[in-house]
This record gives C-alpha cells, structure tokens and sequence, in this order.
C-alpha cells in the first residue's frame, strides 16, 4: 500500500494493529474519521486516554471498575456464597444479560494456555483460592469455555481447592464444545447456569 502522507500512514499502521483490522479496513476507518468533524476524533481518543490512565480493576473479583470494589461485589443484594468463575469481562456482561445469576464473579483473565505462554501464575487462581479460603463462599461454578484450555483450567482450580469445603459446579453444556460463552445466546446460557452440574461428576463423564 503506497502512501501520500507519513501521518495517514502511521494511523493506519495503529489501526491495523487491533484485531480483526486488516490494512484496506484500517484505512477506511481513518478516512472515515478525517472525514468526521474535529471533535469527534478528539473525544474518541480521548475516551481512550481515559480509559487507560483511570482504568482500575475491582480488588475482590478483578473485574474492570471505575472503583476499588466494583458495582457487582458491593450490591449488598447479591450472594457472597456463590461465585461464577469466568474468563474476562465479556463473560461477566453475558452472564449479566440473562438476569439468572445473583452470585458474585470472579474473573481469571484468561485460561491456562501451554501454548500461548499463560500460566496459573498469570492468571487471579491464588486470589480466587484465598476468596474461597476465607470461608463465606459456598459454591463455585466455573464457567469457563468448553476447550481444552478451559478443562485444563478448571481441573486446576479443582485441584487447588482441594480439602476446602466449597462444592464446585460446571456450567451445563448446552453450549456446543469448543465455542466461547460470550456467543452462546442469553436463553441458553441461563438454562447452563441453573442447570449445572457438580464438577466432579463432569470429570467421570468424560
Ligand atoms: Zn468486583
């Protein structure tokens, strides 16, 4: 791709590095912002400054907050005795959007991945093994996706919690395996939730 201009190209160059922006589209996002008045690009990239620089991460559950405790863990309307194990933030929202869920989260961030370097170190498992360690927490569901890295991750967290008194379920699996929660449609996904089962007997199963 040849360019007229050094700025056009290193906007470009930026953009294309999101992902699932190729070249040809991050040079049509850019031109559709110069075509946008001023403003509006400032305040797209401001609203991004911002989020970075006052960006925080909710110290129970390690969700992303505007606050220490998020809006999830200091609802006093929600159990402290049941906790959803999740992978990001893209699951906490799809979980929030079936309305079934009154418990409190927990967000890995991420799933133990050999493959892609990520570790149990890199991932909140001690943190979570020290909420559950405490004692008010009386169930875990893990509702991580159904690959690999997620059975791997769940086996390490059962494994963790070992000699604790925490009874420990899985998300039924009316989502297809191998795809990810955030794409399972809100009905399903609230059916799994409430039909879950008990962690133990997925493993037999299997
Ligand atoms: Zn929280």
């Amino acid at each position: 791709m040849e360019f007229s201009s050094k700025l056009l190209e290193q906007a470009v160059d930026q953009m294309s590095q999101l992902p699932g922006i190729g070249r040809r589209t991050a040079l049509r996002l850019v031109l559709h912002l110069l075509r946008q008045p001023e403003h509006q690009t400032e305040q797209l990239s401001q609203s991004l400054t911002n989020l970075r620089s006052h960006i925080i991460f909710c110290e129970q559950c390690h969700n992303i907050s505007d606050t220490p405790v998020c809006e999830i863990c200091s609802n006093p309307n929600r159990s402290s005795e049941l906790i959803c194990v999740v992978e990001d933030i893209r699951d906490v929202m799809a979980i929030e959007a079936t309305g079934q869920f009154k418990g409190k989260y927990h967000v890995l961030g991420g799933k133990i991945s050999p493959m892609d370097g990520v570790g149990p170190g890199e991932l909140k498992i001690q943190s979570l093994v020290e909420r559950v360690r405490q004692g008010e927490v009386k169930e875990l569901i893990l509702a991580l996706s159904a690959t690999m890295e997620g059975d791997t991750t769940n086996f390490y967290i059962y494994r963790q919690l070992e000699g604790t008194e925490v009874d420990i379920s899985t998300i039924a699996r009316g989502i297809p395996v191998g795809d990810e929660l955030e794409y399972a449609d809100e009905v399903t996904l609230g059916r799994s939730l409430q039909d879950r089962i008990p962690f133990e007997s997925s493993l037999k199963r299997n």
